[in-house]
C-alpha cells in the first residue's frame, strides 16, 4: 500500500529530493492467495527493490505491507521473525546465494537448524523429502554446490526456501542465469510446487516470455512505478500502456499472423535519480502530448479490466481526443 523505497545518493550535494533515487515510488497492489503475480520491467525499474522491500530485507521509506491481514510494519522484531518464515525469497544467481563450503544437505537444512525447528532426525528426513520434491536424489545431499549445474543449483535454492513451509515466495529473476532449455524445467517445477503447497508467488523478471509462462496476473514497472497491471491475458493480448505495447512488440513472435509492428522507443531509460516530470515515460513515449510533461497519470481501472497509468485512458475508456496537435 503506497510503498516507497528511496535511496540517498552517496555524496549528493543537495538535501531532499535532489539527493535520492526513488527506486520504488508509491506502489500499491494486491497479490491473491495461490496466484502468481509477475512483475516486469527493464533493469533499474525498481522491481528487485520492490521485492526486497516487501520481504522487509530492506526497510521501506514509507507505505504498508499487509500479509494475511497483518501489517508487517507494526510487528515487533520477534513477531516479524515468525512472520518472515512464511515469506521466502528465491534469488537470481543460485551459485552466489548458496554457501560454497557447505554440503547441499546442510544448505537446505540450515534455515531449520537456525530456527531450532524439529529434531536432528526430523530435520534430516525433511531435507531428504525436499530434495526429492525438487527433482534431485539423495546423492545430492553430500555434494557441494559447485558439483551441480545452474538448473540443479536453482532447485537446491528452491528446496532451501521451501524448508520453512512458506506461503509466499518472491522469486527475483530465478531463471535469468539459466540456459533457455533449462528455464522451462525450473518454471514448471515452480508451478508444480505451487499446486502442491498452495504457494503464492511474486515473480520478478525482465523477460516477458518467462513471465507469460508462469503468471496469472502481470504488473509492468517503469522507473519505480507500476504503469499497467491486470490479468495476463489482458496484458498480453490487449496491452494498453504505450510502454507495455513497446515491450511486447519487442518479443519475437513465431506466428506471422500475429506479428506486431515493432515499436522503437526513443532513447534510453532515464536515470532513476532524475526521472522526468509528469509521466516519467514521456521522454520515450511515441504518443506523448503536452499534458504528459506536466501531470503524472494515476493508475485507473479500464473497462477491459486492467489498471493503466496513462493520460490516454483517463476515464476508463480510450481517450479519443486528437492529441496530434500538441504532440511532443
Ligand atoms: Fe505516453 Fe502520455 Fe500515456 Fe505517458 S501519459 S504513457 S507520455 S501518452
Ligand atoms: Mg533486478
Amino acid at each position: 500500500n503506497h510503498l516507497k523505497k528511496y535511496f540517498p545518493i552517496k555524496g549528493a550535494l543537495f538535501k531532499g529530493n535532489a539527493g535520492q533515487v526513488k527506486a520504488v515510488d508509491d506502489v500499491s497492489f494486491e497479490i491473491y492467495k495461490g496466484e502468481t503475480l509477475g512483475i516486469v520491467g527493464e533493469s533499474g525499474s525498481g522491481k528487485s527493490t520492490l521485492g526486497r522491500t516487501i520481504l522487509r530485507l530492506m526497510e521501506p521509506t514509507d507505505g504498508e505491507i499487509i500479509f494475511e491481514g497483518t501489517n508487517l510494519e507494526k510487528l515487533r522484531t520477534r513477531q516479524l521473525v515468525e512472520q518472515r518464515k512464511q515469506m521466502q525469497m528465491i534469488f537470481q544467481d543460485p551459485f552466489a546465494s548458496l554457501n560454497p563450503r557447505m554440503r547441499v544437505g546442510q544448505i537446505v537444512g540450515e534455515p531449520l537448524a537456525v530456527q531450532k525447528m524439529l529434531t536432528k532426525a526430523e530435520r534430516a528426513e525433511k531435507v531428504m523429502d525436499l530434495i526429492k520434491k525438487v527433482g534431485l536424489t539423495k546423492e545430492a545431499l553430500t555434494k557441494f554446490p559447485h558439483e551441480f549445474s545452474g538448473g540443479q543449483r536453482q532447485r537446491i535454492g528452491i528446496a532451501r526456501a521451501l524448508s520453512m513451509n512458506p506461503k509466499f515466495i518472491i522469486a527475483d529473476e530465478p531463471v535469468s542465469a539459466l540456459d533457455v532449455s533449462v528455464q522451462s524445467q525450473v518454471l514448471n517445477l515452480m508451478m508444480d510446487l505451487q499446486d502442491e503447497f498452495t504457494l503464492t508467488y511474486l515473480f520478478i523478471s525482465h523477460d516477458l516470455s518467462v513471465v507469460k509462462h508462469i503468471s496469472d496476473r502481470v504488473g509492468v514497472m517503469y522507473l519505480g512505478r507500476i504503469v499497467e497491471i491486470g490479468d495476463k491475458k489482458d496484458i498480453y493480448s490487449n496491452p494498453l500502456h504505450p510502454y507495455t505495447q513497446a515491450l511486447l512488440s519487442a518479443i519475437p513472435v513465431v506466428n506471422f499472423e500475429n506479428e506486431r509492428e515493432r515499436i522503437q522507443l526513443k532513447g534510453e531509460q532515464p536515470n532513476p535519480s532524475d526521472p522526468p516530470a509528469g509521466c516519467a515515460f514521456h521522454t520515450r513515449c511515441p504518443l506523448a502530448f503536452e499534458r504528459c510533461k506536466l501531470e503524472r497519470p494515476n493508475l485507473m481501472k479500464q473497462s477491459s479490466g486492467q489498471l493503466v497509468a496513462c493520460h490516454l485512458y483517463e476515464d476508463g475508456t480510450h481517450n479519443t481526443k486528437d492529441t496530434s496537435e500538441d504532440k511532443i
